[in-house]
């Protein structure tokens, strides 16, 4: 039977990647977009072309009832869940601390942290196999960010990504005798749209180029790496934070 998977922020970067590598391999794909339902539907048209089935789920991860209706949507849809990537994060513009306004710390931790948490939480209620479920597999979305601080640039950011961090080992510990394996892959420069949105379109040239490796990663590299912790080759791999930044 096919496998399903709902990626939160499937509509771009990333989970976009994610999502059309998870299509060729046949699985069923909850594409989750904030707002850019075109971007959406472009997913969701590649994953059917790579041979997987797929459907656009809007919602905003940080509004709970959202949060459970796109997972009551995906499961509608396929009949199953066996996966969560959750994956949808933002940035703010490059700041210090002792400038931000409250309203762009709440945002960040509202979606970033919360929605991290109420996806997770979804996904362990229906994949536990303690509460009824199959079992399954549940990658977070962290950043280098988590150990790099991101001092003047977004300090913000990098905290919220260090709760997605302790998150993934602490569910991990939870739900790995409950048929459920939880990681985390922190990517470093990965050239996708979210530094234009920080404002810093050329960030991820710029920046990857200091890197070991001296380039910016791409979403499909990313995306690699979160196939293969959703796939048996890792059944033995939880709890992980697996760092995908060419060694920044
Ligand atoms: P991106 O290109 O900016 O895409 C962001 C995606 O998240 C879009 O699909 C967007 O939907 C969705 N989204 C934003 N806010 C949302 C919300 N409140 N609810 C639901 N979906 C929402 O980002 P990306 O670079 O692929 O980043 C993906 C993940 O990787 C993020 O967690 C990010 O922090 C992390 N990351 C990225 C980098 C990097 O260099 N790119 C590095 C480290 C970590 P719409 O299309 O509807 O706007």
């Amino acid at each position: 039977m096919t496998k399903a998977v709902l990626i939160t922020g499937g509509s771009r970067g990333i989970g976009r990647a994610t999502a059309r590598l998870l299509g060729a391999q046949g699985w069923s794909v909850g594409v989750n977009y904030a707002q850019n339902l075109a971007a959406a539907r472009e997913t969701v048209a590649d994953v059917e072309r790579a041979g997987g089935q797929a459907l656009a789920i809007a919602g905003d991860v940080a509004s709970e009832t959202d949060v459970i209706a796109m997972f009551d949507a995906l499961e509608q849809k396929f009949g199953r869940l066996d996966a969560l990537v959750n994956n949808a994060g933002i940035v703010a513009p490059s700041s210090q601390l002792a400038d931000m306004e409250l309203a762009r710390l709440k945002r960040m931790f509202d979606v970033n942290v919360l929605g991290a948490y109420l996806c997770a939480r979804e996904a362990a209620r229906r994949m536990s196999t303690a509460r009824g479920g199959a079992g399954g597999v549940i990658v977070n979305i962290s950043s280098a960010a988590a150990r790099l601080g991101s001092p003047n640039e977004y300090i913000d950011y990098a905290g919220s990504k260090g709760a997605v961090d302790t998150l993934t080992i602490g569910l991990a510990k939870e739900l790995g005798p409950q048929g459920v394996r939880v990681n985390a892959v922190r990517p470093g420069l990965i050239d996708t749209d979210i530094h234009a949105s920080g404002g810093k379109p050329e960030r991820a040239a710029q920046l990857g180029a200091t890197t070991p490796l001296g380039r910016p990663g791409s979403a499909n590299e990313v995306a690699e790496s979160i196939v293969w912790l959703l796939s048996d080759a890792a059944s033995y791999v939880t709890g992980a934070l697996l760092d995908v930044t060419g060694g920044r």
